[in-house]
């Protein structure tokens, strides 16, 4: 997740805009105010904050391009390329919606056999929803699950680190809200334990009223807040703010769809790629460039940079049930199976994967100072 201003303009517009119609025949939901918390919030389940429950630190970098993701065709040589990279913060949201793009792209070439190349949620997806239209399918991968930057990220469904703040008013304002869509939509049927995806209610904490972020008000009937004055909520922020959204637990949806794309007959190759030329010597006449950063240096996509973030876990709290984030301070808490996950950092360039132990301390810190405040 992400620290951005707030914007008044988008919360309270945002049942207005729900009604509006979607764009490229993707409908928004119908039906999803914000609105006014009529009563208190009851009581919520606090996290056991010590320094002895950390069971581990972990790093990723997130690939972001200030433009936005880019799926697009190509032809090179014999090849047909299909691109679908550069998610930033916010590549499980997007997952479905751009490997749909993807996948209108290849239906319209002549080919089904594809190559995806890359094993990350963008590359998985991607190729699941090639089978079930009936492409036949081989994945390549330098890493697999559980060593992708997929499976450090925590999970929640949130658009955000997605692209810079003026290029989302822009035409990839409508390439976003289509992915979004499509995402939000194709994810709930997968909700139970068997993929690790549910619905929580997930919290925007500040001494300001809490108001969706500008990537949020892109589609902002995906995120109908609940707000809650002073007094109203546990948390020791002057205001806070609610909206049920979906989670992918990346530690069992990433297994889960490793599982599926073999079963529905992929071949999965560990192949790192060292240049567009060794895509050259694959027999699939069609191949999906599904690489994340690694696109940067095979294709040479100047534009991609690394945005650092970083994750304390604690021992698992089946009691906490809810996320929240406190956005001027870039501290957000998800609670997963396996740990209760506490964030974040955002290191634009920094290519290390290494935890910063300086980060660590401010990440621990700051939710201690969070969670021993909560009433
Ligand atoms: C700390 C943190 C928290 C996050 N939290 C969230 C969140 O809550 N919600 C959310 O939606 N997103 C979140 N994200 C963002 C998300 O992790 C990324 O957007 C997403 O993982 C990108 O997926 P990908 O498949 O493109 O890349 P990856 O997961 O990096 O997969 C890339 C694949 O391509 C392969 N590859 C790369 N180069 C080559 C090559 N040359 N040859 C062969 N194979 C290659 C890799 O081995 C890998 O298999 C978070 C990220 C971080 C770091």
């Amino acid at each position: 997740m992400t620290r951005s201003p707030i914007n008044r303009r988008a919360f309270v517009t945002t049942g207005a805009l729900a009604l509006a119609g979607g764009a490229l025949g993707v409908q928004p939901v119908i039906g999803q105010e914000s609105v006014v918390a009529t009563r208190p919030l009851g009581k919520l389940g606090k996290v056991d904050i010590a320094t002895n429950r950390i069971i581990r630190q972990v790093a990723g970098l997130r690939p972001f391009r200030p433009s936005g993701f880019v799926v697009r065709a190509e032809q090179r040589g014999d090849k047909t390329i299909i691109h679908n990279y550069g998610h930033g913060g916010c590549g499980i949201t997007l997952s479905w919606g751009t490997a749909k793009m993807a996948l209108d792209l290849a239906l319209a070439t002549p080919h089904r056999t594809a190559a995806v190349i890359g094993a990350g949620v963008i590359g998985l997806t991607t190729a699941r929803l090639l089978q079930d239209h009936g492409f036949d399918v081989a994945v390549y991968a330098k890493a697999l699950p559980p060593d992708t930057t997929s499976n450090v990220a925590a999970g929640v469904f949130g658009v955000t680190s997605i692209a810079d703040t003026d290029e989302l008013e822009g035409p990839f304002r409508a390439r976003l809200q289509e992915a979004a869509r499509f995402a939000h939509r194709y994810f709930q049927p997968f909700v139970g334990r068997s993929y690790g995806v549910k619905w929580i209610d997930f919290f925007l904490l500040g001494d300001e009223r809490p108001e969706q972020p500008p990537d949020f008000a892109v589609t902002p009937e995906l995120y109908p807040l609940t707000a809650y004055e002073p007094g109203q909520h546990p948390f020791p922020t002057r205001y806070a703010a609610s909206f049920p959204t979906l989670f992918a637990e990346t530690n069992v949806f990433m297994p889960r769809l490793l599982d599926e794309v073999i079963g529905r007959g992929a071949a999965v190759k560990v192949r790192a790629f060292a240049s567009v030329e060794d895509i050259g010597g694959l027999a699939e006449p069609l191949v999906f460039n599904c690489t994340g950063l690694g696109a940067k240096a095979l294709f040479g996509d100047a534009e991609l940079t690394p945005v650092k973030g970083q994750l304390t876990l604690l021992l698992p709290q089946q009691t906490v049930d809810y996320c929240y984030l406190d956005g001027a301070r870039d501290l957000y808490m998800f609670p997963r199976s396996d740990g209760i996950v506490l964030g974040g950092s955002h290191q634009h360039d920094v290519w290390s994967t290494e935890p910063d132990p300086e980060i660590a301390r401010a990440i621990f810190d700051g939710h201690r100072e969070i969670i021993d405040g909560m009433g």
